[in-house]
């Protein structure tokens, strides 16, 4: 059994013709309720038009008339506005929401006369940030003291560990409670309350149309983080970063625990300081993250125990929590899938298990670029034995990869004519003929002849220029796609320590890309 945390559709349109039309997508969607804002409505005739609101929702009801003094539209007589809402109640609404400033009055107002299965929400906004977890727990008192049946909070999340505070008042409240952080940050407020047992979450009806910051779509609420299956059991994973929202992680990750039915979410987590966010969200059902730019260099410092080749990348890119005592494990698992790939492509076969040893062992391994990724490669060739060249636009940069590798280093200009021994690998870890700039290659075609097999990190396009140059060279090519979904494998392996989906991850990466 998933959640029983309603999903709610917020609709905003402005006339009555374009809500009706509204509420049928919102059910169409899957939406279980459509929260109606009367403050959105260019003209209101309140006994009409409710009953038609109320007649033509495929969904149950809730009517919001927020006023401008809580972040709403409505500036007239507050008597009209609380009068409106009463009607709704009276019409057949299943849910009002008012104010927590208005709540005593409007709630003493409707005593005894409140139909069975009516609720009344009690509100408050926080446009400015996210109280302490007292004073959070004193409003939720004084608010359910007024005699409301839910409790409503939404605060402004500046920072992604403020949502923890929301959490906590959601779990520990007699009351049920819909809690909720605006913004970027407050995103997993969203996606979670299903699992700390929120009353409901909202989601827009279209990406892009967004009534509250931060709010996502349904469709996504539903189909990318699979919110029907989250429970309170269910472990959390995401992909810290800053900027995240782009990021198609979490497509990836929820399909593939889908498909073999793991009890798991993956988030986006726009992290500002990585330190803190771990330290706050440090249960062990907070169990694994991938790491992204710009938190690799400080994800090592914050791992109680450090894979070798990833400290001595300098780059943390997955950190999985031990359920036994908590504690962080960080690795780098950028160079995975590259680097088993072109062993593939070395051996000119995908049968891994009828060979011995690694067809990198003594072979030499040129890696153009020295960032992260050629950081990674250089690393990961090494470790299977095979001697590294470095060459990089900035040189120096390659002399101190190269040394800190044991390797050598060389200048772009000398790559050109370098051909000391056949059987050679070529690496490409600059960013050199990457969208949009497909016609760039880092190296003469003439020079790839000298070369086994050439890998090109760049994975958009799939084949970049140097892998089309170096194919009708007559080279073996592995893509950089290889390494976008080795390290996925990997990284999911590790999270759930079952075998990766492996075809669904590859159909799931080919539709993103
Ligand atoms: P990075 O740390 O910023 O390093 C960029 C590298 O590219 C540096 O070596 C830089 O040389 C070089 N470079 C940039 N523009 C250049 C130019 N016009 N001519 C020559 N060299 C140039 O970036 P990164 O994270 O290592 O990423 C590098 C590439 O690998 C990107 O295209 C990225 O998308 C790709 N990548 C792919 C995967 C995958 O899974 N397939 C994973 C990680 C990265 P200087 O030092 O001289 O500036």
């Amino acid at each position: 059994m998933g959640t029983s945390t309603l999903v709610c559709a917020p609709i905003t349109a402005e006339t009555v013709r374009k809500m009706v039309s509204d509420m049928g997508k919102a059910a169409a969607l899957g939406a279980d309720l459509v929260e109606i804002r009367l403050d959105y409505l260019k003209v209101f005739n309140s006994n009409e038009d409710l009953k038609t609101l109320i007649k033509e929702s495929p969904s149950p009801t809730l009517f919001t008339y927020r006023p401008k003094w809580q972040g709403g539209q409505y500036d007239g007589d507050e008597k009209h506005r609380l009068d409106a809402l009463r009607l709704a109640m009276e019409l057949g609404a299943d849910y009002i929401d008012v104010e927590f400033q208005v709540a005593h009055e409007f709630i003493d107002s409707i005593y005894g006369k409140k139909p069975d299965k009516f609720k009344v929400i009690v509100s408050s906004h926080n446009y400015q940030d996210t109280p302490s977890v007292e004073d959070l727990g004193d409003l939720v008192a004084r608010m359910q003291a007024t005699g409301a049946d839910i409790v409503s909070i939404t605060t402004t999340a500046l920072d992604i560990t403020d949502v923890a505070r929301i959490f906590q008042i959601t779990v520990h409240s007699q009351v049920p409670v819909i809690g909720l952080a605006m913004g970027e940050r407050g995103l997993i407020s969203r996606i979670l309350c299903a699992k700390f047992g929120g009353y409901l979450t909202s989601g827009t009806l279209d990406s892009g149309i967004v009534s509250v910051p931060g709010e996502p779509a349904i469709k996504d609420i539903l189909h990318v983080y699979n919110f029907r299956l989250i429970r309170p059991g269910t472990k959390l994973f995401g992909v810290i970063g800053k900027p995240i929202s782009h990021s198609k992680s979490p497509l990836l990750y929820n399909e593939g625990f889908k498909s073999v039915g793991f009890d798991g979410v993956y988030l986006h987590l726009l992290v500002d300081d990585i330190a803190n966010f771990l330290r706050t969200y440090s249960s062990t059902d907070f169990s694994g993250f991938s790491v992204g730019i710009p938190h690799k260099e400080a994800a090592v410092k914050c791992c109680d125990e450090v894979d070798p080749v990833a400290k001595s990348i300098g780059a943390v890119n997955c950190i999985v929590r031990r359920p036994t005592d908590g504690k962080l494990f960080g690795l780098n698992t950028d160079y995975f899938g590259s680097i088993s790939a072109i062993e593939d492509g070395l051996r000119g076969s995908h049968d891994r298990d009828n060979t011995t040893g690694s067809p990198l062992a003594g072979r030499l391994f040129v890696v153009m670029g020295a960032g992260g990724a050629g950081k990674a490669l250089a690393y990961g060739a090494k470790q299977k034995g095979a001697r590294i060249v470095i060459a990089n636009r900035k040189y120096d940069r390659a002399r101190k990869l190269a040394d800190e590798v044991g390797g050598d280093a060389l200048s772009f200009a000398e790559l050109e004519n370098f051909h000391p021994e056949d059987g050679m690998v070529l690496a490409n870890a600059t960013s050199v003929g990457m969208q949009p700039n497909i016609d760039e290659t880092p190296i003469p075609k003439h020079a790839l002849r000298s070369y086994s097999l050439v890998f090109d990190a760049v994975y958009n396009p799939k084949m970049t220029r140097l892998l089309s140059e170096a194919a009708e060279s007559s080279v073996t090519v592995v893509s950089g796609v290889e390494m976008l979904i080795g390290q996925a494998y990997e990284q999911f392996e590790r999270f759930t320590g079952l075998p990766a989906p492996k075809e669904l991850f590859r159909k799931v990466m080919e539709n993103c890309l």
